[in-house]
């Protein structure tokens, strides 16, 4: 890996964890992390001075329920990283949540957990009495973390493995022409390097706008207010562990951290400040009032304790949906931003670096690319429903929720709010005129669902102008490459779910012709692949994300005698070569991807795979299941063979091609969701049984010089068909897959030597 220097402006949440994730990937690259904060090794007290980012903080909550199935994802890897690493799960505490919720039953928009009664509520919280207006649930998983403790435990760790943290206030940007050189800061120092990043929160469009860049960032800086009370030892023994207390509406009260301090947020008042200042973040607090109130209301035991701190803190807030901005700045280069944690990104301190740093090398898949790149397509799913300024000079009065705007800035749109059923956790179709508070929380099953069913994204992106900068991405980076050994069990395997059982292959036996589909398997984490279960390395950006085999050619290039063989170690190398946006007959807008895969052996390249892939548009709403047609004789042809795939054989071929996609094995997805009638057989299963045919009756171990075949449309599995094959002429056969009701699955071509 070459040590490509990095610096990042900005020692926040999302600074701090790209700092550590590059120099993971490189390891003695030089890394400048810049930050107007004190340096730890100096600074005393965090928030001593007027200094007081987000990322600063007595506690944050830390939660993986998301609406967002990527933002679920995120979290849950995060968490993950709370529960078990030092020096993150030193300071995290699984206390769980209680949440307060004044609407009636009927009408709660979400469940944060499950119902509880006073008395387990008055155990939570001793000394304490709520109104009989309220619904309270708790949910044991979220936690909180001491946010400004382990931020600096962190910070130490980054500057333990040679992260520079440089103290002062940047000013300015270096440039080359378009090209992003440095970071210019007051004192006149000049840090320069090959890429940089900004990731100074709320500061980074004013920064941006003052740099004289162009470029805007589709956002809003929106503020929060708190209270920082401090217990005595007897009050901090009754309340030390107490879950969160959340209010929808009003605020959160956390936890006393260990220097005995409750923080009590109010979110009902967010406004845009003047974003071209420094001093985003202030100590003043127009809502103290409230804050305390609502500590007065909650926790009555704790009415007069001591005020340690208010603040009024911002956070960078996309629109509509929350999402992150960690994208490369167009027309620049070497200039990069990850920012806009919008009140819900503390919690990936463990792991949000690790996807900017994807982003920079350009190996960043989607959905994230499409949900981060400015200009982007933002989630479905709004994290939270409140935080976005609406409409423009207005003071949006909801309830006794207070919504101030940027003046001038009347872009902001307006969020449909959608209603949940509360028993089933499942979204009410249609917008709701009530406003809700705080965090959708599903279950990872019912986010699926709901992503399937309901028709609430925006329109797509033209398949053509995805495909053209899919492609280009996609050729900047270096092909992929695979080695591994053609291992004798793997075919021993194939051999006995094709129902042609063989002894276990000796080292030499050569690779029958298509086998090698079994080999070079995908290797993606479960949470990497596609909603559907697919492999999603070569997938185009969303919403073209739906993967059909669509059909290639292959060439035997070395031959029988320097053919691929058991025992033979073989390196597989992939380039995207194709990525056209398409519309089929119906007007359906597609992506046609398609890639290059050459098997080298010890003599070189012995087999050429070219194959295509089509990306539908992922499923909105979910399609119903094509009826079975009226069952027509099997054409007649001079070679035949018939099959019926069982699940059992479907299942076994996914296994061994470590295939997760669901349209091969999960029939109630197939039916409920995409529409077929039952489990797919899968392509590369039939393109290998028609190339069999071919070879029993040309002599067993014969290779052929040439495979062209094109699916045509779904076989599936309980579902009898036949291949149907003709005598060769002029060196070619043609062959054909026709199932029981007279529709071809597959067509092909195979030459013989
Ligand atoms: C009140 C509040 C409560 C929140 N609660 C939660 C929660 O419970 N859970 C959760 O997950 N998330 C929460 N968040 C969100 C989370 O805190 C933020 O999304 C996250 O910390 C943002 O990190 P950041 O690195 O983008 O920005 P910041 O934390 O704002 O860091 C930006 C850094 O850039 C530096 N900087 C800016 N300009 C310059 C300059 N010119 N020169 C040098 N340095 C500069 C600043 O000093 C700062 O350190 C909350 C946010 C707020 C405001």
């Amino acid at each position: 890996m070459t040590e490509i220097s990095l610096a990042i402006l900005g020692a926040g949440t999302f600074g701090l964890s790209t700092a550590l994730a590059w120099r993971k990937t490189h390891p003695s690259a030089r890394i400048s992390l810049i930050d107007v904060k004190p340096s730890p090794l100096v600074r005393t007290e965090v928030n001593a001075n007027n200094i007081i980012p987000a990322s600063e903080d007595v506690g944050k909550i830390i939660r993986a329920a998301y609406a967002s199935p990527e933002y679920a994802q995120l979290a849950s890897e995060a968490l993950e990283i709370w529960h078990s690493e030092s020096p993150y799960r030193d300071y995290f505490h699984q206390s769980g949540w209680v949440v307060a919720n004044e609407l009636t039953e009927a009408e709660i928009s979400i469940t944060e957990g499950n119902p509880i009664g006073r008395e387990r509520y008055e155990e939570a919280f001793p000394a304490s009495s709520l109104d009989d207006g309220y619904v309270i649930t708790e949910d044991t998983e979220p936690g909180w973390v001491e946010a400004s403790k382990c931020l600096e435990a962190v910070l130490r760790v980054a500057m333990d493995q040679g992260i520079e943290y440089v103290s002062g206030e940047a000013v300015g940007l270096l440039w080359q022409e378009s090209r992003c050189t440095g970071i210019k800061m007051r004192d006149g120092k000049e840090i320069s390097a090959e890429n940089i990043v900004l990731a100074m929160g709320p500061w980074t469009p004013g920064f941006l706008q003052k740099c004289g860049v162009a470029a805007s960032i589709p956002c809003e800086v929106a503020g929060v207010t708190a209270v920082s009370v401090k217990l005595d030892e007897n009050e901090y023994r009754t309340y030390k562990d107490m879950p969160i207390l959340m209010i929808p509406g009003a605020g959160e009260i956390m936890p006393p951290d260990r220097n005995r301090i409750i923080k009590i947020n109010n979110t009902t008042a967010f406004y845009a400040p003047d974003i071209s200042s420094l001093k985003i973040s202030t100590q003043e607090n127009p809502y103290f009032e409230e804050n305390m109130a609502m500590l007065r209301k909650f926790l009555p035991a704790l009415s007069s304790v001591p005020v340690v701190v208010r603040r009024h803190c911002f956070d960078m807030v996309t629109t509509p949906a929350q999402d992150f901005v960690i994208s490369a700045i167009p027309e620049l280069e070497h200039l990069f931003v990850a920012a806009g944690g919008s009140f819900h990104g503390w919690k990936f301190l463990p792991n949000i670096g690790r996807y900017v740093v994807k982003m920079i090398e350009g190996t960043l898949h989607p959905p994230w690319t499409e949900l981060w790149r400015i200009g982007g397509t933002p989630s479905e799913h709004p994290i939270h429903l409140e935080v976005m300024p609406r409409g423009s000079h207005a003071t949006v009065d909801f309830r006794r929720r207070r919504v101030y705007c940027q003046p001038g800035n009347n872009n902001s749109p307006t969020i449909n709010l959608t209603s949940f059923d509360h028993k089933s956790r499942l979204p009410r179709p249609g917008p709701s005129s009530h406003d809700v508070t705080s965090l959708a929380v599903f279950t990872m099953p019912h986010i699926t669902r709901r992503l399937y069913t309901t028709a609430t994204s925006s329109s797509p992106t033209s398949a053509i102008s995805i495909a053209s900068q899919f492609l280009a991405t996609s050729q900047s980076l270096p092909p992929l490459k695979h080695t591994q050994l053609l291992d004798a069990n793997q075919l021993h395997l194939l051999s006995a779910t094709l129902s042609r059982p063989i002894p276990l292959p000796q080292g030499g036996t050569p690779l029958p012709a298509c086998y090698h589909l079994a080999y070079f398997t995908p290797s993606q984490r479960e949470q990497d692949l596609g909603r559907d279960g697919s492999d999603t390395t070569f997938n185009p950006p969303r919403p073209f994300t739906r993967r059909m085999w669509a059909g290639g050619e292959l060439e035997w290039v070395a031959g029988k005698e320097k053919g691929l063989k058991i025992g033979q170690r073989v390196t597989e190398t992939t380039r995207l070569v194709k990525a056209e946006g398409k519309r089929t007959r119906a007007g359906e807008e597609m992506v046609v991807v398609g890639v290059e895969k050459e098997l080298e052996n010890e003599f070189g390249v012995a087999v050429v795979d070219r194959r295509n892939w089509i990306f539908r548009p992922e499923i909105i709403v979910s399609k119903e299941p094509a009826h079975k047609p009226v069952e027509v004789p099997f054409p007649h042809g001079k070679y035949t063979r018939e099959f019926t795939q069982t699940p059992v054989s479907l299942f076994r071929f996914s296994a061994l091609t470590f295939n997760g996609h669901k349209i091969h094995y999960d029939k109630e997805w197939c039916r409920q969701i995409e529409g077929h009638r039952d489990i797919v057989v899968h392509g590369p299963l039939n393109l290998i049984n028609m190339v069999d045919l071919w070879r029993d009756f040309n002599g067993g171990e014969v290779l052929p010089r040439k495979v062209t075949y094109r699916a045509t449309s779904p076989l599936y599995g309980g579902e009898k068909y036949r291949i149907v094959m003709d005598e060769e002429k002029g060196k070619v056969t043609d062959v054909k897959i026709v199932d029981s009701y007279g529709q071809i699955g597959m067509v092909g071509q195979i030459e013989s030597v």
